[in-house]
């Protein structure tokens, strides 16, 4: 449909003050003092009744199309049903319970009417002065209806209207043929990049419905200043969510011509608050901003040249030249800044790191991985390759899960603070956590990492039995604090670690000397030796995966055993969860649940915030009263309810995907998968773990349970070429470590087993097997 047919019928009706009188009394029963509003396409009466209500009702021409007409007041109604407080009209239905009705006029037509609230406030654009804020604000309150809008949907949403800048009509050769010589030669030098990339890149991003006119003359301020509202939705359509920020960008650029750089920047900043953009639409949002000030003055020279008598055109036309010419103008200041950064970014980015950051940091992988954006159990690198992760264990509920960076983003456009205040997310975040645990863990503290969690347990059981003393698995990790790096001894023989620490052999069933009995009788003679020096026992602290040792679980009725002997001895049990928790191990929530047995304190960590940093210390009521009354503890961080929300989205996806089930039938059938390729290929050694976290010990093969290294290095790497990630651990680095997102499927375990099957057999005909 050519621009014109769909643009130059905007006459609105205009009824006398009586007729309106009579149309609000017969169809919506409301009467009061009328006044006539100004109106684009429809005639606009408001309303102020008796009691002091504002209603306005809207006249429209006879041929507006009744199904726009729907979309636009269901649209109002979905709002102010998920987002009330948002500041939109409300619809007040007729007497006959409808959206909309149609009357028939003396004059003989029939005209659509409807009846809105007024809001009251004054627009944003006619304003003077405003301070930036009022921009962010106007932005974040349009970045929250993006948000409302997007799960709503109307037929209706995707008739063609004349202000979408992202239809093909805008470059029409009918529409350029408008096109005067100043912007043309403003517009030359862009106009092969708007039109061959800009638009097309557009109209494949992220779509939904928008408001789609969300200028400055829509939005309100109230009395104080401050944004109250929006108003007029009659240019909503289902169109690129980009589409709708462009749409107020252009309009900042004609409200403030060449000084509109800070405004755009203040209001983008609040969009994203509330709604985060992606990098590619950040990217484009510049052009897409200026595809919609060219069709804003294409369809004004319309209006002005159709209309010559209404000087209000002129004026409206020659503010889109400017906003035209501002945009353009910083997009060409942008282009220019833009080879100082390029060079910048020549230097490979492994060179800058090796710059910037501290050599203590290791990369993964022969080929170092830039990995730049991930979902579910998907990672994809700077080039746009897909790779399977199952590795990654802290985003649990998987990359980039909605719910988790709905619930972040959210709390944090809100409030964050910490524990000194009354919180009801962080307080309900601690009620469903120990909800998770049997029932004497009953009572939480929150913090930030794994370390700091297992840091703090260690402080509680000094405190609470008066002793030194900790016990701890030989080869495991618990943290990198200066309290947490002596307990962790998968870095320290005899002569380097402390001496209130003692290690216990891990219950090694597939290399080791002894039977599970053997390995109760050698823990419980660490146990008394530590308990018998002046150390004494305060703790024993039991990784249930034995993570960094290599991968293990504890044979039937170990902990049970031991925890019975640490309690004998006056020592608290502390379970660290940070790597066996939340489901991993496919059985149970917690992975100590698999040895039926229940600690004074458990430390968490890694997988609660799904990606964001977050951990705690959950233990029985009596361990945390005796610690409060001799220690006072704070935690900066810990407990605040950005962090909170995301632990308790967490838990949500963990209930509603039915996360437990999911590992224990995935895991069973991976684990059934890997001793298959155990019993074909003899460099398979062992298969261990349990759930999705399992590890397969690479040895020499043929009876020889020599640890193999190199193999182990070789296969790692050759499946990270076959787009497959997984990494290595255990005192040779000869474990090939599985423990990818708790979402992890079928077809992922599928992918997985195939791929480590080629891998397997490129090893074999490498050396020759
Ligand atoms: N405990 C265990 C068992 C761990 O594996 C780790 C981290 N690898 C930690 C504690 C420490 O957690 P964080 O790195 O979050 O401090």
């Amino acid at each position: 449909m050519p621009i014109d047919d769909l643009v130059l019928h905007f006459d609105p009706p205009a009824f006398s003050l009586d007729e309106a009188r009579q149309v609000l009394e017969t169809h919506f029963g409301v009467s009061g003092e009328l006044k006539a509003l100004a109106g684009e396409r429809e005639q606009n009466v408001r309303v102020e009744t008796p009691a002091g209500e504002l209603f306005v009702l809207k006249i429209a021409g006879r041929e507006l199309d009744r199904g726009r007409l729907d979309f636009e007041s269901q649209l109002l109604a979905h709002l102010n049903w998920v987002a009330p407080d948002l500041g939109v009209p409300r619809v007040i239905k007729s007497k006959t319970g409808d959206l909309f009705v149609d009357h028939r006029f003396a004059e003989g037509a029939e005209h659509p009417l409807r009846l809105l609230t007024y809001l009251e406030g004054r627009p944003l654009g006619s304003s003077e002065p405003l301070e930036t804020s009022v921009f962010f604000e106007m932005g974040r309150l349009q970045g929250s209806i993006c948000r409302a809008l997007a799960g709503f949907f109307h037929p209706a949403a995707r008739s063609p209207i004349p202000w979408d800048s992202s239809s093909d009509r805008l470059f029409d050769q009918a529409l350029f043929a408008l096109l005067d010589e100043e912007t043309e030669d403003a517009l030359a030098r862009h106009l092969k990049r708007l039109q061959e990339d800009s638009l097309p890149a557009l109209q494949r991003s992220r779509a939904q419905v928008i408001h789609n006119d969300l200028h400055t003359g829509n939005v309100l301020l109230d009395h104080a200043g401050a944004v109250s509202g929006v108003i007029d939705f009659g240019d909503s359509l289902h169109g690129p969510l980009l589409q709708d920020l462009a749409v107020s960008v252009s309009g900042l650029a004609e409200l403030r011509h060449g000084e509109a750089a800070d405004a755009i920047t203040a209001l983008v900043r609040g969009f994203e608050t509330a709604f985060p953009l992606l990098p590619e639409e950040r990217a484009l949002l510049l052009d897409a901003a200026i595809l919609r000030s060219l069709l804003s003055v294409e369809l004004c020279r319309i209006k002005a040249d159709g209309y010559p008598e209404v000087s209000r055109h002129g004026h409206v036309l020659e503010d889109a030249r400017q906003g035209l010419f501002a945009l353009l103008a910083l997009q060409e200041q942008r282009a220019k800044a833009r080879p100082a950064r390029i060079e910048k970014r020549s230097t490979p980015l492994i060179e800058r790191r090796r710059q910037a950051m501290s050599p203590t940091y290791k990369l993964f992988y022969d080929e170092p991985l830039e990995i730049v954006r991930g979902t579910g159990s998907l990672l994809y690198d700077a080039a746009g390759r897909e790779y399977l992760d199952c590795y990654n264990n802290v985003p649990s509920v998987g990359h980039a899960h909605p719910r988790v960076v709905q619930a972040l983003s959210q709390q944090a456009a809100l409030l964050n603070t910490h524990t000194r205040y009354l919180h009801d997310e962080v307080v309900t975040y601690c009620e469903r956590l120990a909800a998770t645990f049997p029932a004497e863990l009953d009572m939480c503290l929150l913090v930030c990492t794994g370390s700091e969690a297992n840091d703090l347990a260690y402080s509680i059981a000094r405190h609470v039995t008066g002793r030194e003393g900790a016990a701890v698995w030989e080869r495991c990790y618990h943290g990198n604090s200066g309290r947490t790096d002596e307990l962790s001894l998968y870095d320290k023989d005899e002569a380097s670690r402390a001496p209130h620490i003692a290690g216990l052999p891990i219950p090694d069933l597939y290399r080791g000397p002894g039977s599970g009995a053997d390995y109760v009788t050698s823990g419980c003679k660490a146990l008394e030796a530590l308990a018998d020096s002046p150390h004494g026992l305060a703790m024993l602290l039991v990784d249930s995966i034995f993570d960094c040792a290599g991968i293990y679980t504890a044979p039937d009725g170990y902990l049970a055993a031991l925890f019975d002997r640490v309690r004998q001895l006056g020592g608290l049990v502390v379970a660290d969860e940070v790597q066996s928790g939340l489901c991993r191990l496919g059985d149970h929530t917690w992975g100590f649940q698999d040895s039926g047995v229940v600690p004074d304190i458990v430390t968490l960590g890694k997988p609660m915030g799904g990606g964001h940093p977050l951990g705690a210390v959950v233990a029985k009521r009596w361990v945390l009263e005796a610690f409060a009354a001799k220690k006072h503890y704070f935690n900066t961080f810990g407990g605040n309810p950005v962090s909170a929300a995301v632990g308790n989205a967490v838990l949500d996806v963990v209930q509603e995907e039915e996360i437990l089930a999911n590992v224990h039938r995935v895991g069973g059938y991976l684990s059934e998968g890997l001793l298959a390729l155990r019993n074909a290929y003899p460099v398979i050694g062992d298969v261990r773990g349990k759930g999705f976290f399992v590890g397969v010990e690479l040895v020499a093969g043929q009876g020889d349970s020599t640890p193999t290294p190199d193999a182990t290095r070789w296969v790692l790497n050759d499946m990270r070429r076959r787009g497959v990630l997984v990494a290595t651990t255990g005192l040779h680095s000869n474990v090939i470590k599985i423990r990818p997102p708790l979402v992890f499927s079928h077809a992922n375990a599928d992918r997985l087993l195939e791929t480590f099957e080629a891998s397997l057999k490129g090893w074999a005909a490498k050396v020759g097997g």
